[in-house]
């Protein structure tokens, strides 16, 4: 048994996890998901509605 610990991000508006490619130098711009610039943004701020929500949620 052994503990992996994979260096990716995790996406605070779907839940979605990806590993990049290439450096994580890097932060992604968009999750490659949902789409959504704020993918890092933890929603708890008071920023406005979410204009995302018109995509669908397929899980
Ligand atoms: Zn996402």
């Amino acid at each position: 048994m052994a503990i992996i610990k994979l260096d990716g991000y995790a996406c605070e508006r779907c839940e979605h996890k990806w590993v990049p490619r290439s450096k994580i130098d890097v932060l992604p711009t968009i999750c490659p998901k949902c789409k959504s610039p704020y993918w890092n943004v933890p929603r708890q701020g008071k920023k406005k509605s979410f204009s995302w929500k018109n995509k669908k949620r397929d899980r």
